[in-house]
Parts: C-alpha cells; sequence; structure tokens
C-alpha cells in the first residue's frame, strides 16, 4: 500500500500542496481529479521526487520513499509518467524504453530483457517501431511509449499524469484498457490524474477531489460519480 500522510509542498516560498493525505491499496486504480491549477501534478511530482515535501511522509508497503531523489524513489518502486508524456524524440523506441530501468538503484537480478518483453506483450504496437525514433510515432503510440517507459522499472505503484490530453476517445479508451491490465495482471497500484473527469471515473476504484492544493473530498467511484457538487462542477449535469 502506498500512504501519505500529511504531505505539504512549498515552490520557492509559495505553498502549493497542504497536509494532503491519501492512500492507495493494492490492487486499486486511484484516481485524483480537480481543476486546472489544484496541484495535482505538484502531487505526483513530489511522490516521485522531483520535488521535496516540507512536511509529511510518504511510504510505500511501509517503507520511506519521500525526501529522496526521483532516481532513488524509482529503484524503490514508483514510476511516474510524466505530464505531455516527455518522451525522447531523438531517441529510438528501444532506447526510451531501457532509459525507464537507467539507475543505479536496480539490483542486478532486475532483467532489463524481461521487462522489455512484458512491456512488449502489454503493448503489441510498439514492437515493429523499436528501432524508430520516438519523435516518429503519433500521440497515442508516444502515450503508450510513455507509460512502458514507466513500467520497464517493474514498480510496485505506476502515476500517470493527464494520459488522455490530446488523444482522441477512440485512443483514450485504449489507454484505459492498459490500466486495468496494470491493474489487473501486473499486480501494479495505479494514481490517474485526469482533467478529463468521466473517463477518470471509469476506471477508478476510488477518487480524490483536489482544490487549491488540498484534498476536499474522497470516496469510492460511485460515491463521487453520484455527488451533486461533483457533477455540477466536473461533470456537467446540471
Ligand atoms: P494542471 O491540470 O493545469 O496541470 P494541476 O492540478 O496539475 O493543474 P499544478 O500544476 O500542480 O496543478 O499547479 C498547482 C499550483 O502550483 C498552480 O497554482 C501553479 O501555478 C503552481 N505551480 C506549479 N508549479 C510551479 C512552479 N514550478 N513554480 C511556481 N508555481 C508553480
Amino acid at each position: 500500500m502506498l500512504k501519505v500522510e500529511n504531505l505539504s509542498t512549498h515552490i520557492g516560498n509559495i505553498q502549493i500542496l497542504h497536509a494532503i493525505n491519501l492512500e492507495v491499496h493494492s490492487g486499486e486504480i486511484v484516481s485524483v481529479i480537480g481543476a486546472n491549477g489544484a496541484g495535482k501534478s505538484t502531487l505526483l511530482n513530489t511522490l516521485a521526487g522531483l520535488y521535496k515535501p516540507s512536511e509529511g511522509k510518504v511510504t510505500l508497503h511501509g517503507e520511506t520513499i519521500s525526501g529522496f531523489p526521483s532516481h532513488h524513489v524509482v529503484g524503490k518502486g514508483l514510476a511516474l509518467v510524466p505530464e505531455g508524456r516527455q518522451i525522447f524524440s531523438n531517441l529510438t523506441v528501444e532506447e526510451n524504453l531501457r532509459l525507464g530501468m537507467y539507475s543505479k538503484y536496480f539490483k542486478e537480478k532486475e532483467s532489463v530483457k524481461g521487462n522489455l518483453e512484458k512491456v512488449l506483450e502489454m503493448f503489441p504496437g510498439l514492437k515493429k517501431h523499436m528501432h524508430n525514433l520516438g519523435g516518429f510515432l503519433s500521440g497515442g503510440e508516444q502515450q503508450m511509449l510513455a507509460i512502458g517507459r514507466g513500467l520497464m522499472s517493474n514498480p510496485k505503484i505506476i502515476l500517470l499524469d493527464e494520459p488522455s490530453m490530446g488523444l482522441a476517445p477512440m485512443i483514450v479508451n485504449e489507454i484505459l484498457e492498459n490500466l486495468k491490465y496494470i491493474k489487473e495482471q501486473l499486480g501494479t497500484m495505479v494514481i490517474l490524474v485526469e482533467q478529463n473527469v468521466k473517463a477518470a471515473l471509469r476506471v477508478a476504484d476510488r477518487v480524490y477531489v483536489m482544490d487549491q492544493g488540498k484534498i476536499i473530498l474522497n470516496g469510492t467511484r460511485d460515491e463521487i460519480s453520484n455527488n451533486a457538487n461533483v457533477q455540477s462542477a466536473y461533470l456537467g449535469v446540471k
């Protein structure tokens, strides 16, 4: 289980996250929704070690992972698929994937070859592009490459920052199916941050709602989908 306790983050002098409490249990997809600027990306980036929290702590299966740099955090089992995919356009698809395991914190026993095979089994469409440059892929394929790169480290939990951004509805469906596969077949916990609230609610087991750097509401998918405030603010229900 991932446990986030009382987590606060400052960027410069400005406090962006205010005492966040959040849990992800084994076998769960947890979605975090909220308006632009609510702090969702800052939360994921803090969990991934890109920002150092000013207060609070994060544990993964009981082991503290907060306060360490990102390459250390990934070695401890948490992978981030960042907003905007951030794949390397001038590297091949295979090189992009291999970068997912580029950290001295991986033990010898971690097999690059085995993990590559696992990722390609999940995204067979990437196979024919292995030696093509990442920049030549379509938006959907680039998103799959970014998720595949995250999975290369064999994480216990994977965090996805707006994977549906800019993608056609059919491709969004495919990505959501991939998330179910990650949960059910790989047994990996998932945190999904989405502006596309309908998509987020489709696959989530539980949902947290953020506003101005705070969690203002959380519950099961059904509780959040049926909440009148969520319906009017995010689902266009009058
Ligand atoms: P979006 O969906 O637009 O990405 P978000 O919920 O992910 O929104 P964040 O990107 O985490 O929100 O931003 C939260 C707040 O922190 C915003 O007010 C933003 O302006 C501020 N912020 C984020 N990153 C920085 C930074 N590097 N420097 C200064 N302020 C920042």
